[in-house]
């Protein structure tokens, strides 16, 4: 029989063989990895996406943790503000409010009117040193340390009258009237003597002098003192001159409270030029 392939052809054929199988299988291989690939580029998507979720989420927990603080900051203020609002009220009603009344021939304080606290002034200050003085307790301190400004700069102030009680002030405006008749209401009218039964009030003089109380005091040194420093410690010169209301009276000086008389001195405003309602919100820190 004669030989349809020779050796030759039968390797060629083998050889093809493998050939293409070798082919197939490395494009099975090939195919099994693209797969494989677009498997691993869909996981990476996917972890992608759950990457940018948590993200997100993270993100609004940020935001809702920040608007929660901020709420609480919003809420501590509030309360801040509630207890210091609480605190100038009570301020408020417990602070005598004829402390920072206007008086005038029309509005009068009332006869059976007392201070809370009266204190004896020391009599080293006192013009008349056999007289005893009283003033305000809480507005004490506030003259001394005047008192004691003044000492140290060489001016010696003296007091001449401090609180005086309705019945204090009717003994004298009688002393007066028997003195000076009917004349007697220009220089004690009732207007300034309620200021008096403040116990907020006092008549200063310079230490060399008669002790009467004289217009020309508002020509010395120590008056001088007194317009230039007296609002720093809370006083005030009730009736300047040519103010509308009142009579001049350079010697008779009156508490209001640093708060205010620091006001009326920047504004170069007298007290009874300032409107009542203005006055009164000053009362919470009348004593401070
Ligand atoms: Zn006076």
């Amino acid at each position: 029989m004669k030989k349809i392939f020779s050796k030759t052809h039968l390797l060629v054929a083998g050889a093809v063989i493998l050939v293409f199988t070798s082919v197939a299988y490395a494009e099975y291989k090939y195919s099994l990895l693209v797969n494989k690939n677009s498997d691993l580029e869909i996981n990476l998507e996917n972890t992608q996406k759950e990457l940018a979720q948590i993200k997100d989420e993270n993100s609004g927990l940020n935001t809702s943790l920040i608007s929660e603080k901020d709420r609480n900051d919003t809420f501590q203020k509030q309360i801040g503000e509630i207890s210091s609002t609480v605190g100038v009220l009570e301020k408020i009603k417990n602070t005598d409010k004829e402390l920072l009344q206007k008086y005038s021939k029309v509005y009068f304080l009332n006869e059976n009117y007392t201070p809370s606290k009266l204190t004896p002034i020391d009599s080293i200050y006192l013009f008349n040193k056999t007289k005893k003085f009283q003033i305000h307790e809480r507005v004490w301190p506030h003259l001394e340390d005047m008192l004691q400004a003044g000492a140290k700069q060489d001016i010696n102030i003296k007091i001449i009258s401090a609180y005086r009680s309705f019945s204090d002030q009717s003994s004298l405006k009688s002393t007066y009237k028997t003195l000076y008749g009917s004349g007697a209401n220009a220089f004690s009218a009732d207007q300034g003597y309620s200021e008096h039964q403040l116990g907020t009030t006092i008549d200063l003089d310079r230490e060399s002098t008669t002790g009467n109380l004289v217009t020309s005091f508002g020509t010395t040194k120590t008056f001088t003192w007194l317009t230039e420093n007296a609002y720093k410690y809370g006083f005030v010169l009730s009736y300047p001159k040519e103010n509308k209301f009142y009579q001049y009276e350079p010697w008779h000086w009156r508490f209001v409270g640093i708060e205010l008389a620091k006001e009326l001195h920047s504004e170069g405003k007298y007290f009874y030029e300032m409107d009542q309602r203005e006055i009164f919100n000053y009362l919470a820190n009348f004593f401070d």
